[in-house]
């Protein structure tokens, strides 16, 4: 284990923000962790975890220690004829994660292939896509509580969960880092989701009326390949806002001045795809200077040039935050973490 100074974080972000972190450390196990805790350089430093940097905007270097946590291994317990609890550390990849259960044909995880970070995020946010979260099949995780260095367990319950959002997002963060994290599978007699987005229509493109968990996984592939920018050639980190969700009210008065206007409701309102709104605003595939919304999928913003900063990213989502209020009286809310 090794403390680097003036560490270029350009290549460990997806936006491919050119910054620096005042030191930097790779760590294998949690040993490895709590020495690079101690270590007196670090001493009173603000820390940051990083697993895959795909949720993650840096707009100046960091004046603190970056910690990538690169904790390997899977292991599993059968439950029964029906169920496994499978286990991986926090720096596994999260899709090669997805691809070890289905080559195993463990289901539950298959509507979330090539979602990028590692396994340690997912809980962090909930990830999601396609109809399914992973509190879906969430079984716990173990954090280390940052204060006192104990590994605590958390549940379901006490993960909080919400749509792109837990315990680890707002009381739990700068307290707690999660080392591993156990999901509850189904070993046979899948639950099957192919209802949300365009997943039957990409089965019955190839023919496909009774897929398996596989197929679903393929399918979800094609979906994202086809619309989604590739981090690696357009920096971006996603979809940057959440859909905000409004009262009732406010979705009526809209969708008479909106008659197309798509809305779901949930329990605290009317859920409204900010891809909608941002589209309708007239933003979709807009550049100002380096930065643009995506021409597939206006609620990813890119790196469009490959030299914007961090700084005018976050410019660019003012602005467009602003637009939508000016527009909606919708206030859009960033996914994505800005530092
Ligand atoms: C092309 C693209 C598509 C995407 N599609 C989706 C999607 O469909 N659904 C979805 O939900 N997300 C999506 N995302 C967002 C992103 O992939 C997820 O949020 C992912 O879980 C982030 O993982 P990461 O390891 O890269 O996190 P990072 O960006 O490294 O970290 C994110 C946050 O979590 C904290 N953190 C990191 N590791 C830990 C840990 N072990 N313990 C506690 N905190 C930690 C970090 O400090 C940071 O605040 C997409 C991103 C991209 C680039």
């Amino acid at each position: 284990m090794e403390l680097i100074s003036n560490y270029n974080l350009s290549a460990r972000n997806t936006f491919g923000v050119d910054v620096v972190a005042r030191y930097f450390a790779e760590v294998s196990s949690v040993e490895e962790l709590k020495q690079v805790l101690n270590a007196p350089e670090a001493a009173g430093l603000p820390v940051l975890f990083l697993g895959g940097g795909s949720n993650i905007l840096f707009t100046q270097d960091f004046e603190g220690l970056v910690i990538s946590l690169n904790l390997k291994g899977i292991t599993e317990n059968s439950i029964d004829e029906d169920t496994v609890l499978v286990t991986a550390q926090a720096g596994e990849n999260w899709h090669q994660f997805v691809l070890y259960n289905l080559e195993k044909n463990y289901g539950g995880l298959e509507n979330l292939s090539l979602i990028p970070g590692n396994v340690g995020t997912s809980p962090v946010q909930n990830i999601g896509a396609y109809g399914v979260e992973i509190k879906d099949h969430f079984e716990s995780c173990e954090a280390l509580n940052l204060k006192t260095h104990q590994i605590e367990t958390f549940n379901r319950e006490q993960c909080a969960f919400g749509y792109r959002d837990s315990f680890f997002k707002r009381e739990g963060k700068g307290k707690y880092v999660i080392l591993s994290v156990t999901f509850r599978l189904s070993k046979r007699h899948h639950d099957i989701k192919t209802d949300y987005g365009a997943i039957k229509k990409e089965l019955t493109k190839k023919g496909i009326t009774e897929p398996t968990i596989q197929e679903v996984s393929q399918a979800v592939v094609s979906i994202r390949q086809s619309k989604l920018p590739y981090p690696k050639i357009t920096g971006n980190a996603g979809s940057f806002f959440k859909n905000p969700v409004i009262d009732k009210a406010h979705f009526q008065e809209l969708n008479a001045r909106y008659p197309n206007m798509p809305g779901y409701e949930t329990a605290s309102g009317v859920k409204v795809p900010a891809g909608w709104l941002i589209e309708t605003a007239g933003w979709k595939g807009k550049q100002i200077g380096n930065v643009a919304t995506h021409q597939k999928q206006a609620l990813v913003i890119i790196n469009a040039t490959g030299k914007a900063t961090g700084k005018e990213i976050y410019d660019f989502s003012e602005e467009l935050i602003r637009s939508i209020e000016k527009q909606f009286r919708i206030t859009l809310e960033r996914e994505v973490n800005v530092l």
